[in-house]
């Protein structure tokens, strides 16, 4: 028999997470959705706590519990690891808001990215620090092989020069995974992620963004001009092998992508939770016992966006177990990326047309939640390259046969 519920041993972790999501996100998630720019300093206290639930699980509990064990860890035996756990917290505390979550010190998607590619000794030194991420330029989005920003090797340090857009908090944090070329004739395998942190020479913020949605989060445009860093700081292996393609930095999004579908999955059920409370008040009820299509119209809508909820659910957790257990899932992690933030922006539309006019106004969060959800749609591949990425490895094509 298929057990589709939670293992037993994450149920606590996601527990405590919906009782910051209800107690400490959703009484400032409007708030903060007004005050863009901002700071929501009632984080720097959950913070605090949050590392102390990190200490207390193995290779930690947020963003830095994407580490990989090895495939055969545990003896052949099957692992619910922190892949799983990860990705379960971060829907409850997403069911509370999803910008305060990527304004979370120290569970940056550049923290995900060291704990994904860093050596140990990599990892003992920045996996304190709350990293973000910058992948995207103003001529790189979607086609991140087109990336433009150079690292040359100067002795014992890499010189990074360029501009980097749509950082998400890339003000607030304390350092920057960074991803450069070392030789733009080489292509792709050329492409290393650097740590670059705050502080250093020539790394400068430039602007920040005004948003449609998650605007307790940061997103910042970061400029770098002769940017000195360690040797030591390029994550990964320095090697450069045009036969292996992309392989070192796209690693990290197996890692992420089950991330961000997590957040999905996490803005639909709270959407959808509401939607069914307005319902019930409006004495609508939704009967699981007989056929969506007898129902009130309302109720066969909703019992739709459920299954659509499910489907994205599962999907997201299948993709983290892979990882768990040391199994490539860049296909699912693609296509649970790819269903999730369809399904979240699709359903939290849904809720807001199924609550009417209350659905539109400020005085619920259905019309934020939809907001919010777009970019979960967006960043860290677009609904259209995740499914390219499926295309490709259902058909096996490559990134040249199928573009
Ligand atoms: C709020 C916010 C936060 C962000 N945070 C980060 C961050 O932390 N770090 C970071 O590096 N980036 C971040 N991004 C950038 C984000 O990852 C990019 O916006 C995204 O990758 C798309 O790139 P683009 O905007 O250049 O669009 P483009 O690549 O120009 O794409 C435009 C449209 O064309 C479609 N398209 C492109 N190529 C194809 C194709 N081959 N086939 C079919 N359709 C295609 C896309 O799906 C999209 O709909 C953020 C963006 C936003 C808005």
């Amino acid at each position: 028999m298929i057990n589709l519920e939670l293992p037993r041993k994450i149920r606590g972790l996601t527990q405590q997470a919906h009782s910051v999501a209800e107690q400490v996100f959703r009484p400032i998630s409007r708030q903060y959705d007004l005050a863009e720019h901002s700071y929501p300093k009632e984080l720097d206290m959950l913070a605090a706590v949050i590392d102390g639930m990190d200490a207390a699980v193995e290779h930690g509990s947020g963003a830095a519990g994407v580490r990989r064990v090895e495939a055969g860890d545990g003896g052949g035996a099957v692992r619910n690891g922190t892949n799983l756990s990860t990705v379960a917290s971060i829907m409850e505390l997403c069911w509370g808001d999803v910008g305060l979550l990527l304004s979370m010190p120290r569970q940056g998607l550049g923290n995900a990215a060291v704990a994904s590619v860093a050596s140990e000794e990599q990892l003992a030194r920045f996996g304190h620090l709350w990293a973000s991420m910058a992948i995207t330029e103003p001529e790189c989005g979607s086609d991140s092989a087109a990336i433009r920003t150079t690292a040359r090797l100067d002795g014992d340090h890499y010189v990074l020069n360029g501009e980097k857009i749509y950082v998400t908090a890339g003000e607030r944090s304390e350092a920057v995974v960074v991803w450069a070329t070392l030789d733009r004739s080489l292509g792709r395998a050329a492409i290393k992620s650097f740590l670059v942190e705050k502080g250093t020479p020539g790394f400068t913020v430039e602007r920040l963004e005004d948003k449609l949605g998650i605007r307790a989060s940061d997103t910042a445009a970061l400029r770098l001009v002769d940017v000195r860093v360690p040797r030591e700081n390029l994550l990964g292996s320095p090697e450069v092998h045009p036969e292996r393609g992309f392989g070192g930095v796209m690693q990290t999004f197996d890692n992420t992508r089950p991330l961000v579908a997590g957040m999905a999955v996490g803005v639909a059920r709270a959407a959808l939770e509401r939607t069914r409370e307005l319902l019930a008040e409006a004495g609508i009820d939704v009967d699981y016992d007989r056929p969506a299509l007898g129902q009130h119209a309302a109720a066969a809508a909703f019992i739709a966006a459920e299954a659509d909820y499910e489907a994205a659910y599962l999907l997201t957790l299948r993709a983290a177990w892979l990882a768990d257990n040391g199994t490539p899932n860049s296909l699912e992690a693609s296509m649970a990326k790819a269903k999730a933030g369809r399904a979240a922006t699709e359903i939290a539309l849904r809720c807001v047309a199924l609550a009417g006019s209350v659905g539109y106004g400020e005085g619920e969060l259905l019309e934020k939640w939809a907001r919010d959800a777009k970019i979960l749609d967006i960043f860290e591949g677009t609904q259209q390259i995740q499914q390219l990425i499926v295309a490709r490895r259902l058909l096996g094509k490559t990134s040249q046969e199928l573009r």
